[in-house]
C-alpha cells in the first residue's frame, strides 16, 4: 500500500503524465516501471486497472514485494511498511527515460470502486448486525463476498434493503490515514493484522474497513445494490451480488428474458407463475391422458397378436423409452411370443426406411437371455445399450428392415 499513489492522493485523476523507470520484455508482452502511479494494480479482491501508456495498451498491473537478495526478507522503509515496485504489462516496448501521457479506463475502474464501496456497506451491516466477517471478496463477471457465518435470504433482503438506503442518503465516502496512537483507539473491520501505514475507508458511517483497493467519492454513486443469491460455503455463506451498471445489466438481462416468457404464454410478467403453473398441470393432464390411451392400444394390439409365437418385432411412432417398456413387458406377458423387440424411432424428419433412421429399443424375453445377444444386436443396428437377462434397452442407427432382420438372426 503506497500511500503517495496517484490513485489514493488524488482518487479521481483519470489522465497523468509519467516517466519510464524500465522497460523488461516477458514473453510476447513487455514490464514496465513508472515513476508515477495513477494505475490501481490488483490486489485486496479488486482487479487491476487497465487503460493506455502513450500508444501501448495496459492489460495488467502488479504489485511485486521487494525483498532483500541475500536475505530473502521482505524490504521495509522506516514506517513498517513493506517495499514493493509496480510493474505495469503492456503490449509494446516503451523507451526508458521518455515521458508518457497515461490514460485510466475509467469505465472499467468506476465499474471496480463501485462494485468494491458496495461490498464495504453489505460487509458492514453484515458485521454490524451478525458479527460476521468478510473472508473472501472477488470481482469477476458477478461480485462474491464470503461470510464466515450462516445467513438466509430473507436476512440478506434486510441487509439489501439497508444497504440500498445507505447508497440512496449519498454521504461522503472518506479515506483516512491515522497515525498509530489514533489507529489503536479506533474500531473498524480488517481482514488481517496490519503493519505500516493503515489506510481506513469509512463508508458514510455504515462501514469502517482496512482497505487498499479504489473506491466511489460518495454513496450515490454506487446505484442499486442487488443481492442475487446465498450459498453455504466452508462453514459460512457465500453471497453473490450487483452493484450500479452491474445490476441494470443483469435486470436488462432477466427483464427480456420475462418478457419473452409472457409473450410465448400470453400472460402478463405480473401473471407469469400462474401461467407455467397452468401449462404444467395441462402437461400432467395429457401425460395422464397418453398413458391411458397407450394401455388401451397395448392390450388391442396384444389381443390381435396373442397367437403369434415368431420373434416380434413392434415398431412404433415417438414412443418414450417408459413407453416402449411398458409396451414390451405387456406384449411378453400376453402374446405366445418368445422373444419381444419395440422399436421407437426418435424423429420423424428421417425415413423409417434410411439408413441414418434413429430409434430407442426394448427387448425382452421370459425365457431366452437377450443380455447374451446385446452387443451382436448393437454391431448389427449401429447401436449401443444392454440391461438385464430379461430385458435391454438402448439406441439404434439404421433401417427398419435392418431391425427386423437383425432380429430375425438373432433371435429366431
Ligand atoms: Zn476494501
Amino acid at each position: 500500500m503506497e500511500k503517495e499513489s496517484l490513485y489514493y492522493q488524488i482518487p479521481y485523476v483519470k489522465e497523468f503524465d509519467a516517466k519510464v523507470l524500465s522497460c523488461v520484455k516477458s514473453e510476447d508482452k513487455y514490464l514496465v516501471e513508472l515513476d508515477a502511479h495513477g494505475f490501481y494494480p490488483e490486489g485486496g479482491g479488486q482487479p487491476a486497472d487497465k487503460g493506455a501508456i502513450g500508444d501501448a495498451v495496459l492489460s495488467d498491473v502488479q504489485e511485486v514485494t521487494l525483498k532483500d537478495p541475500s536475505t530473502g526478507e521482505k524490504l521495509t522503509d522506516d514506517r513498517g511498511n513493506i517495499k514493493v515496485k509496480i510493474l505495469h504489462t503492456v503490449d509494446r516496448p516503451l523507451t526508458e527515460g521518455e515521458t508518457f501521457h497515461c490514460v485510466i479506463d475509467w469505465e472499467n475502474r468506476m465499474r471496480n470502486s463501485r462494485n468494491h464501496s458496495g461490498e464495504h456497506i453489505v460487509s458492514g451491516l453484515v458485521h454490524k448486525h451478525f458479527g460476521y466477517n468478510n473472508v473472501g471478496f472477488h470481482m469477476s463477471d458477478v461480485m462474491t463476498i464470503d461470510f464466515d457465518g450462516t445467513l438466509t435470504f430473507e436476512q440478506l433482503m434486510e441487509i439489501e434493503k439497508e444497504a440500498n438506503a445507505v447508497v440512496l442518503s449519498n454521504v461522503p465516502v472518506n479515506t483516512l490515514w491515522p497515525i498509530p496512537e489514533e489507529l489503536e483507539k479506533t474500531d473498524f473491520r480488517s481482514k488481517k493484522e496490519l503493519k505500516g501505514d493503515v489506510r481506513l475507508v469509512d463508508l458514510g458511517g455504515a462501514d469502517l474497513c482496512a482497505c487498499c483497493g479504489t473506491h466511489v467519492m460518495t454513496t450515490g454513486e454506487i446505484g442499486a445494490i442487488k443481492i442475487l443469491s446465498v450459498l453455504g460455503h466452508k462453514g459460512g455463506v457465500r453471497v453473490e451480488l450487483f452493484c450500479g451498471n452491474d445490476a441494470l445489466s443483469d435486470y436488462r438481462k432477466k427483464h427480456e428474458q420475462l418478457l419473452q416468457l409472457s409473450h410465448m404464454l400470453s400472460v402478463s410478467i405480473d401473471e407469469l407463475v400462474e401461467g407455467v403453473q397452468l401449462v404444467l398441470d395441462q402437461s400432467r393432464q395429457k401425460d395422464w391422458r397418453i398413458g391411458a390411451i397407450n394401455q388401451r392400444y397395448y392390450e388391442m394390439k396384444a389381443e390381435t397378436l396373442k397367437d403369434f409365437d415368431g420373434v416380434l418385432t413392434d415398431i412404433e411412432e415417438g414412443m418414450n423409452n417408459v413407453e416402449l417398456r411398458k409396451c414390451c413387458d405387456h406384449f411378453m406377458k400376453h402374446t405366445a411370443s418368445k422373444v419381444v423387440g419395440v422399436f421407437g424411432r426418435k424423429d420423424d424428419s428421417i425415413d423409417a426406411q434410411d439408413d441414418n433412421c434413429q430409434w430407442n429399443y426394448v427387448i425382452g424375453s421370459a425365457n431366452v437371455d437377450v443380455r447374451s445377444k446385446a452387443k451382436d444386436f448393437n454391431v448389427l443396428t449401429n447401436g449401443r445399450g444392454g440391461g438385464q437377462k430379461e430385458m435391454i434397452q438402448g439406441s439404434a442407427t439404421c433401417s427398419e428392415s435392418i431391425l427386423h432382420k437383425s432380429m430375425e438372426e438373432l433371435f429366431s
